[in-house]
């Protein structure tokens, strides 16, 4: 085995976590020598972008890279790109390269290879126009062919589903989108679910529930989509049926997984293997509702375990203290926000979830453009404990997640959102904010009495 160079630190992974990390561990270690191996062209790139460069609305691919490879090189972090980590062991790993491989020595090697579509068991899904969204490759080729596309399924109705679907229509497509389960949007309610539903109806989309895709049919390029309730002609597929975390080298390297099946890691990001970090959509987190660990392969968690990897590693302390599910989308006019536990997970948990749903204005009713928002909130019924909240309306959901996000991190109560300090003023909200009214409602369902 020939060394060709040997690295204080090695990142595989140049997504967010990863190049996160490797700057973190530059900055605190400015002579260190760090390497970051990234298998696809991009690194440091905004995959969240992708549907709105499919959609048209931002123009170039440029844009959803923050920092380019020379920016990074520039800092003295030496960034390999179409380069893939084929095979790790204690303190080396071999990279695969267009022209051949090589190996590179680590004092310290952090884990931040995210997540990889999850593909469901059916046929078809080689033939040309069945497409995934995860890398900046990914979405240019999507770009490519729903431009010439006129009918487009999309089978998933999660988040890249939904979002991809609302830029299909965007480009004037017919978009026929199929789910296995009885609502759209998992993370959410079927209640709630309910009301994105009808947006995605009123715009056009052909939405079907309770429906499993069998087969993808074709002469080399797709052209029907099978299901077990019948057959749609198509000249394109989106299949965004959910991530799985990228495990393999982990699992190479003897580092154990957690029961999410992600990399297990402590506060600190240390995997249980000494030298190995992990952060990002590949490793867990503590849910802070449950108390157990959990996954969340979101965007801004992975950017947080990136720092706080880096930090470690580079030999300083940081703790990183767990998650609690925070999202927000946008499906056509509808802004979506959800964060902790829906009333159905924490059923599952074992508490004792009671919920209270509230309609309200979001500004002061007298204020003109005040828009409607449905607010869904759920405690345990036992000790009064906030668990989560659900949010959809035309505005103001991404203030409202936040606080009870914020809220929910820090163990609170039901009657302390009720006295929470929050803004007020009429163009932004009514006096009794949404947030607060739901709150009201959720006390009078715990107190029984009012
Ligand atoms: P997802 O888990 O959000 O949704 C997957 C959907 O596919 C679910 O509704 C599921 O029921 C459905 N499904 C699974 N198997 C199916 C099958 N065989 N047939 C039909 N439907 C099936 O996953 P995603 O949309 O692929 O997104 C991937 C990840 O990216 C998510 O975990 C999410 O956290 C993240 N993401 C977040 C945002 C955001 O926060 N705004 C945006 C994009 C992506």
């Amino acid at each position: 085995m020939t060394v060709t160079e040997r690295y204080d630190y090695v990142v595989v992974g140049g997504g967010p976590a990863g190049m996160t990390a490797a700057s973190r561990i530059k900055r605190l270690k400015p002579n260190a020598r760090v390497a970051v191996f990234e298998r696809s062209g991009f690194v440091s790139y905004a995959p969240c972008g992708t549907p709105y460069y499919i959609g048209g609305l931002v123009d170039s691919l440029g844009k959803l890279v923050h920092y380019t490879v020379d920016e990074f090189r520039r800092r003295g972090i030496d960034v390999y790109t179409n380069a893939e980590v084929v095979e790790a062991g204690q303190g080396f790993v071999r990279v695969r390269f267009s022209d051949g491989e090589r190996v590179y020595e680590w004092g310290k090697l952090i884990l931040a290879t995210g997540a990889r579509p999850r593909l469901p068991a059916v046929r078809g899904l080689d033939l040309e126009g069945v497409l995934t969204l995860r890398t900046l490759e990914d979405a240019e080729r999507a770009r490519r062919h729903v431009l010439e596309a006129l009918r487009v399924a999309v089978i998933g109705a999660g988040y890249i589903g939904l979002e991809v679907a609302e830029n299909l229509r965007r480009l004037g497509k017919e978009v026929l989108i199929l789910e296995i389960l009885p609502h759209v949007m998992p993370t959410l309610d079927g209640d709630m679910a309910s009301l994105v539903e009808g947006e995605l109806r009123r715009n056009g989309v052909d939405l079907h529930l309770s429906e499993g895709v069998r087969e993808l049919e074709g002469d080399g390029r797709v052209r029907r989509v099978i299901t077990d309730r019948g057959a749609y002609e198509v000249d394109a597929v989106f299949v965004a049926t959910g991530v799985a975390p990228e495990v393999q080298l982990a699992g190479r390297l003897g580092v154990k997984l957690g029961p999410t099946g992600a990399i297990a890691v402590n506060r600190r990001m240390e995997t249980s293997v000494e030298g190995i970090y992990a952060a990002g959509d590949a490793a867990e987190a503590v849910n802070l509702v449950t108390g157990k660990p959990d996954w969340f392969p979101l965007a801004p968690v992975a950017n947080k375990m990136g720092y706080v990897a880096g930090a470690n590693a580079a030999g300083g302390y940081a703790e990183f203290p767990g998650a609690v599910g925070t999202a927000v989308t946008k499906v056509f006019d509808l802004e979506i926000g959800r964060t902790g536990l829906t009333e159905a997970r924490a059923e599952r948990e074992g508490f004792k979830p009671v919920p209270a749903k509230i309609r309200a204005g979001t500004r002061s009713s007298y204020y003109p453009g005040a828009a409607e928002i449905t607010v869904k909130l759920i405690a345990d019924r036992e000790t009064g404990r906030l668990l989560g909240g659900q949010f959809i309306g035309r505005e103001g959901v991404l203030a409202r997640v936040n606080t009870l996000a914020a809220l929910l991190m820090r163990g609170a109560t039901v009657e302390d959102l009720f006295f929470a300090d929050l803004g007020y003023a009429p163009p932004f909200a009514p006096v009794w904010d949404p947030l607060i009214v739901a709150a009201r409602v959720l006390l009078r369902e715990l107190r029984g009495a009012d």
